[in-house]
C-alpha cells in the first residue's frame, strides 16, 4: 500500500504541525483506509462492546456544554443505589458484556469507598472489566479505587485549548485535567483521553493539539465526538459538531496510536447512526451501549437524545447482529 506523504510525515515526525497538515488535506480517502489497515493490524475484525452505567445525574461542576451542569436547575436528579449499580453490572455480564463502564457527574456523594465497594463486590460475583468514568480524582483516591480493582478510567480532556478549557469550565483546569490523565497511567489504569468537535472558537489548529495531547499523554483509550448543544446550557444557540471532522480525528488518532481503543462515540450515534458505522471502516474499534435503567436513562441528558434501553440481553443481541453485518466480529 502506499503511504500518502502527509501520512510518512506525520509517521517520522508526530507534532501538532503534521496532524494539522494531514486534518487540512482535501482528499481524505487515504488517510481513512491507512487507519482503518492499521486497525486491522491491530484489532482485527474485533468491534469490543461495553455496557455503560449511568449511574447518577449529580454534578457539582458548571461545564458549560453539558446538561448535567450544576446550574441546569431544570433537570431533575437521580442517583441509583449501590444494590442497582451492581445488579445492572451483573445483568449486562449475563448478557454478554465483558466491561461495565461507570458513569456519572462528579457527584460527592459517591465516595471512593462507596465505589470501591461497588467494583469489589462486581468483581467478586463476575468475571468482568470495570471502566469508571466520574470525573476529577486525587491520586490518592485513584490509588485506592485502583485497589479495589478498577481497570480503566475515562476522562475526556475536552479541548486542548486553555483558553476555550478555562472558558468552559469554571471548576476546573487543564492542568489539573491532564494531571489526573497522567496520574492514571502512573497507577497503571488504562487511562481515557478525548475531546468534542465543535466547541465555539475552536480550529482545525485545536483539534491538532487535541489530537497531540492524546499521543503526549500515551492515552490508552480516547473518546472524540462531535458537540451537541443541550437546550439548558450556555450553549444553546450553537451547532453541533461535524460528523466528518469526527471522522478525520478519529482516523489520525488510530494512526498515531495503533493500539488504543477508539470507540464510535455515543454522540456521534446520535448525530448519524450510519456515519457511526462507517467510523469502523476508519479506525474505530469499541461501541458503548447504555445499560441504565430505564426509569434514569432518560434523565441521564448530557446532551438531548431519544436513546432508550428497553432489554439488555435483546440491545445487546441486536447490536452484535449489526455488528456482524459490518463483517465484524463483535465482542
Ligand atoms: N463527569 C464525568 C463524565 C462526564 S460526561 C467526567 O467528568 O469525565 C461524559 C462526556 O460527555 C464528557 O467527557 C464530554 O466529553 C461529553 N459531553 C458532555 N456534554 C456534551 C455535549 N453537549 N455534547 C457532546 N458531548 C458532551
Amino acid at each position: 500500500m502506499n503511504i500518502h506523504p502527509k501520512i510518512q510525515k506525520l509517521l517520522d515526525d508526530i507534532s501538532v504541525k503534521n496532524i494539522l497538515s494531514l486534518l487540512e488535506l482535501d482528499d481524505f480517502s487515504s488517510v481513512f483506509e491507512y487507519a482503518d489497515k492499521i486497525n486491522y493490524l491491530n484489532h482485527g475484525k474485533y468491534i469490543d462492546i461495553r455496557a455503560i452505567v449511568e449511574f447518577s445525574n449529580y454534578c457539582k461542576r458548571k461545564c458549560k456544554y453539558c446538561g448535567l451542569n450544576s446550574t441546569n436547575s431544570s433537570a431533575k436528579r437521580y442517583r441509583m443505589t449501590e444494590k442497582e449499580i451492581i445488579h445492572t453490572a451483573i445483568e449486562a455480564r449475563k448478557a454478554g458484556y465483558l466491561t461495565a463502564v461507570l458513569q456519572s457527574g462528579e457527584d460527592s456523594y459517591f465516595t471512593v469507598e462507596k465505589l470501591g465497594f461497588i467494583i469489589k463486590e462486581i468483581k467478586k460475583q463476575v468475571d468482568m472489566f470495570i471502566t469508571l468514568s466520574c470525573g476529577e480524582k486525587t491520586f490518592e483516591e485513584l490509588t485506592y479505587l485502583k485497589e479495589c480493582r478498577a481497570d480503566r478510567y475515562l476522562l475526556k480532556h475536552e479541548t486542548a485549548d486553555d483558553l476555550l478549557y478555562d472558558r468552559l469550565h469554571p471548576c476546573g483546569t487543564l492542568v489539573n485535567r491532564t494531571e489526573c490523565l497522567r496520574n492514571l497511567k502512573k497507577l497503571g489504569y488504562e487511562s481515557g483521553g478525548g475531546f468534542m468537535i465543535g466547541l465555539p472558537t475552536q480550529s482545525l489548529e485545536t483539534i491538532a493539539k487535541d489530537i497531540f495531547l492524546l499521543y503526549d499523554l500515551q492515552c490508552d483509550m480516547a473518546g472524540i465526538g462531535p458537540f451537541i448543544p443541550h437546550p439548558e446550557t450556555e450553549l444553546n444557540n450553537y451547532s453541533a459538531g461535524s460528523t466528518e471532522l469526527t471522522k478525520k480525528a478519529v482516523a489520525i488518532t488510530r494512526i498515531i496510536l495503533p493500539k488504543a481503543n477508539l470507540p464510535a462515540t455515543t454522540s456521534l450515534g446520535v448525530l448519524d447512526s450510519k456515519e457511526n458505522n462507517n467510523l469502523f471502516s476508519c479506525g474505530a474499534n469499541v461501541i458503548m451501549r447504555k445499560v441504565t435503567p430505564p426509569e434514569y436513562v432518560k434523565l441521564y441528558e448530557i446532551y438531548p437524545t431519544d436513546i432508550n434501553v428497553k432489554n439488555i440481553e435483546e440491545e445487546r443481541k441486536e447490536l452484535e447482529l449489526a455488528i456482524r453485518t459490518l463483517e465484524k466480529i463483535p465482542r
